[in-house]
């Protein structure tokens, strides 16, 4: 409803746009175009941008020409500016189109968050300023990926990809009926399309899914938004913002209608691998190691450790990490001190992952998962599993040839034969 006609009750949309969807000029006219379409039909608005293009990148590359190791809280005030420029060129091209908008960074929409900077966690969302802003009719337009701490006052930023999480944290806050996150691929796919040209998009997909597709390399969403959403019953949905489609909505396992057997291949071709030999067996030496990367904040993936087989009962033990954040692992276990005998690190690593609700109640999964990497010459050097996902570390050089085999071998493609009533990929191929 538009024009004074009472507004309490309209619904409340959150519309993310990624970098590639305000990337320039013309990018930014169409994102508002869309936000201005969805308030005539009715819809309250808030609208979470990203920096736009590049723009991230080319800071993060500023800060390092300047410093090696850049000060974290710096890093924050630099990387924050980029959405803060897409929302004020996206706020003045909604004007020209006839409607009141109004730019907010992080902190002025009432993102409040920790204050672990460069991956801080959201705690809070304050959005009474928001709420005004649209009770007087205005389009809303939030900096994505940023808040305040509270603790210590300053700018804080979520971590790459984290416009996502703002987007779905202000659709909880909010109440919002969707948060639409604007990308620049159709939706969620059952693997990367780049590596396998059929690849599939999918109608739906469980938030649980999701989370194991988001941990495990595929791109559309940040794990920590989804996380959220989860947590808050967001419903999100994934659509390009460069063309009209039905795009992916992520949703409740209740609700997924559709419940493949197996949902997608995910990958990453950018782990590294720090492995430590000669570690004492005896209690409390994982703890320490995990404890001091967990307190550096380094995120660590898959873990192995054997019992020592050798006389000198010393064991060893590997694991993984984002390429991104293998220096600073080092130094942390560098810190320890006399941890182990030796510590090796590797820089290309990568990473192939099945994930489907439906292997919980199927066997043989894993087996037709090893056995068709092995049949491409793939040797799988670390295994870890879930419930609904198992992941093998290889070499960073096959990880292409993983993705397209496995993808064949589930028979997940688009030409895939199905069942009539369109529940998914047969069961029957991949119980063995
Ligand atoms: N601009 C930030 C990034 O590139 C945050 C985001 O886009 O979600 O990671
Ligand atoms: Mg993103």
């Amino acid at each position: 409803m538009l024009g004074g006609m009472p507004d309490g009750a309209a619904d409340i949309v959150v519309m993310k746009f990624g970098g590639t969807s305000v990337a320039g000029a013309e990018q930014i006219k169409r994102a508002a175009g869309r936000i201005v379409a969805a308030r005539e039909r009715g819809k309250r608005v808030v609208a979470v941008l990203s920096a736009r293009g590049k723009t991230t990148d080319e800071l993060v590359a500023a800060a390092h020409e300047i410093s090696e190791r850049p000060v974290a809280r710096e890093m924050d005030m630099l990387l924050s500016t980029g959405e803060r420029i897409s929302c004020a060129l996206c706020a003045m091209a909604i004007h020209d189109m006839g409607h009141e908008a109004i730019s907010l960074t992080g902190s002025q929409a009432g993102i409040v968050t920790d204050s672990s900077h460069t991956k801080a966690r959201i705690i809070d969302v304050r959005a009474d300023r928001i709420r005004q802003a649209l009770e007087q009719d205005r389009i809303v337009l939030v900096a994505g990926f940023q808040g305040v701490s509270t603790d210590s006052r300053d700018v804080t930023t979520l971590g790459r990809g984290g416009s996502d999480t703002t987007a779905v944290a202000l659709a909880a806050a909010l109440d919002a009926e969707v948060c639409e996150i604007y990308t620049d691929v159709r939706g969620v796919y059952s693997a990367d399309p780049r590596i396998v040209p059929d690849a599939r998009m999918l109608d739906q997909i469980s938030f649980e899914e999701m989370l194991e597709m988001a941990a495990s390399g595929a791109g559309v969403l940040q794990l920590r938004s989804v996380e959220y959403a989860r947590n808050h019953g967001v419903r999100i949905h994934c659509r390009s913002s460069f063309e009209d489609g039905p795009g992916t909505l992520v949703v409740s396992e209740e609700e997924a209608m559709e419940n493949p057997f197996i949902t997608g291949v995910t990958h990453s071709d950018a782990e590294a691998r720090v492995t430590l030999t000669g570690l004492r067996d005896e209690p409390g030496v994982a703890g320490r190691i995990f404890g001091a990367l967990a307190d550096a904040n380094v995120n660590v993936d898959v873990i192995i450790q054997n019992e020592p087989v050798g006389d000198d009962q010393l064991a060893d033990l590997s694991f993984t990490v984002d390429r991104g954040e293998l220096t600073l692992a080092r130094e942390v276990i560098d810190g320890l001190g006399d941890v182990a005998v030796q510590v090796k690190a590797e820089e290309q690593i990568g990473k192939v992952s099945v994930v489907g609700a439906g292997m919980r109640s199927h066997p043989g999964v894993a087996a037709k998962v090893f056995e068709t990497l092995g049949s491409e010459g793939i040797n799988i050097e670390m295994i870890s599993t879930s419930p609904i996902k198992i992941s093998c570390v290889i070499g960073a050089d096959r990880v292409k040839d993983a993705v397209l085999a496995l993808h064949a071998a589930f028979e997940l493609g688009d030409d895939a034969i199905r069942p009539e009533d369109g529940t998914g990929n047969t069961t029957s191929t991949v119980a063995g």
